[in-house]
Parts: C-alpha cells; structure tokens; sequence
C-alpha cells in the first residue's frame, strides 16, 4: 500500500469547520481569527526513547498528540489543529489502526483537527506532530512573568509517570500512557499567571526553567508536593524523587499573585491545584519541609546526558 492509501486510509476524516483547507493538498489554509496570535509548537516521539517499545499504538497516538496540547496550554492558548509527521520502519494495519484511533481520540477530546503531515519510510518508528492554537495578542503567559511574592503552584500529581514507567503494568500506567494536557485551566490562567510552564522533565527542572527566564528564586514546601496515594508506601525521599525530578507528568506550573490565586479559587476547574511554595528575589531554588530548611539535589530528565 502507498504513502498515499495510508494517508487516505488512516489520516484523512472531515475537519471542522474553522478549518479552510485540511489533508489533501500541498498545505492547509487556516483564517486566523481577528487580534489572535498563532501559537505553534512540535514535539518528536522516538520508539523505545519515548515511550517503552511494547506500548499500545492506541496510546502511542493518544499520547503524540496530549504532549503538543500540553505546550498549547501552557502558554494559556486555545489548541486549534495539529499536522503529524510519521517516520514507519514498514506498513503495519493493526498499528495504524490503532495508532489513528488514539490520536484522534485525542484531538476530539480537545476539539483538534487533524490538517496535515508527512508520512515516509524509516528504519525507527518517530512521530512528530506539530501543534497550532490561538491567543489574544498580547495575552501568551511566557515563563518569564514570575515576580517575588508570587505564588507557585501545580496542577494534578507529580511523579506518577515516572513511577508508572519504574513499575509498568501498575494502574497508574494510564498517566503515563495516556497523560491528560490541561487545555481547560492553561486557558483559564489567561490573565491570572504571571508565567507558566508544562512539566515534562521534571517539576524542578521546569520550575527551573521559569525561575531563570524570569530572574527569580523559589521556596518550595516538600509537604504540599501533590503526590498521589499509590506513591505513598515508598519512602519520604523517593516520594520526593519522583515527584521533582520524574518526567513525563504533563501538568501545569505556574506563577500567580496571591490576589489572583484568591480569583482562581472561585473559578470550576477540572483538576486540582496545588500551592506547593513561593518566588523570591534571590535567584536559586531552595526547599523547606515545615518551613525548615532542607537541602535536595535533583536533576531532570537531560535528552543528551
Ligand atoms: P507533498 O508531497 O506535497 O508534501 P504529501 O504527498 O506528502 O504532499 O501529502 C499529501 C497530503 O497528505 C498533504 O495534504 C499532507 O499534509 C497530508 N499528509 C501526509 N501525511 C500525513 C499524515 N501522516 N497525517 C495527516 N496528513 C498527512
Ligand atoms: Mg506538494
């Protein structure tokens, strides 16, 4: 079967409406709607690199997808569509089956089309799926917006994944296989965050990442970490461990003033928020347990380590 047959077989279903020209030509046309800006972002998922080898096309797919909407709304944006860009070692039915259905699983459940992409012949299974949304222009929340004072907080638990993956076939393997973007409260955080970022290597790491963009310090309270009650059994520090330094959690952290923390509060969310410590002037992260001082060293997850 040709690259074009799979295309049609597995890729190409209606789009909706906002939608000016989809699969099937050299490029998709999209309108963009009046004072928005585009919000884009890519993210490549490597067979055996990314996700364990044996893993349900199904949730291959799914999860393809959640990543790139997972950066959409971590800039508070409204996804849009995505294009996917899929490098196959050979044409196997059952997999792209599978695979189809789960990333337009995905993209219904966040109202995403799909609009175009490539598909090519390659020794190792890489997908690549670029992602595109819409913000008011002006409102992005960048990493760069953290003030002293502020409010640090998380959304959901941390440190499931990187559990799940030290413990595969433990239920909480659906967060790893099937982690949910936070499309409703990044859009929700439009003019409330001062910065926001998705954690994906890590809740120091990318905490890290808004502290230096923004030229900031932190406290983090270890206690108010939100770590799920399967987690619970092992000990304090490897509690910790994953839930720092564990990658793959797909939740939001982000920077709020406490007048606007107070505002969130009143909204309807559909996840948790955690206030796990606060910004300070002085540029380096430090974490307290019961307000005392104690000293942690984690280091994410590094693509070239
Ligand atoms: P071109 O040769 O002009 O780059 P292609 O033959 O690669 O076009 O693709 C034909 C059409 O199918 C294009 O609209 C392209 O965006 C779309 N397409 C190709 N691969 C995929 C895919 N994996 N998923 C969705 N659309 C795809
Ligand atoms: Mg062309």
């Amino acid at each position: 079967m040709a690259e074009f047959s799979i295309i049609d077989t597995y890729f190409h279903r209606q789009t909706s409406a906002s939608v000016d020209l989809g699969v099937g030509d050299d490029s998709a046309l999209l309108t963009p709607p009046p004072q928005q800006q585009l919000v884009i972002c890519a993210d490549t998922l490597v067979a055996g690199r990314h996700f364990p080898l044996d893993t349900s096309p199904h949730a291959i797919g799914w999860k393809s997808v959640a990543v790139n909407l997972s950066d959409i709304a971590a800039m508070g944006a409204k996804p849009h569509s995505i294009l996917l860009a899929l490098s196959l070692p050979q044409i196997d039915h059952d997999w792209l089956k599978g695979f189809s259905q789960g990333l337009y699983d995905c993209c219904d459940q966040f109202g995403v089309s799909l609009i175009g992409g490539d598909t090519t012949q390659s020794p190792h299974l890489t997908i690549s799926v670029t992602a595109l949304g819409w913000i008011e222009t002006g409102k992005a929340i960048t990493r760069s917006g953290a003030q002293a004072g502020d409010y640090v907080c998380v959304s959901g638990t941390v440190g499931d994944a990187a559990f799940a993956l030290h413990n595969l076939g433990h239920p909480l393997q659906k967060r790893l296989d099937y982690p949910t973007p936070r499309c409703q409260l990044g859009q929700k955080l439009k003019g409330l965050a001062s910065s926001m970022i998705d954690v994906s290597d890590g809740l120091a790491q990318d905490l890290g990442h808004i502290l230096k963009a923004s030229k900031v310090g932190a406290t983090l309270e270890l206690n108010q970490l939100p770590i799920s009650p399967d987690l619970q059994n092992l000990t304090q520090e490897q509690q910790w461990q994953y839930a720092l330094a564990g990658g793959d959690d797909y939740e939001l952290c982000f920077t709020i003033s406490p007048q606007n923390y107070e505002k969130l509060l009143q909204q309807q969310l559909d996840v948790n928020i955690s206030k796990i410590g606060q910004i300070t002037q002085q540029t380096e992260l430090t974490f307290v347990q019961n307000g005392v001082d104690h000293s942690l060293q984690f280091h994410g997850y590094q693509h070239f380590a």
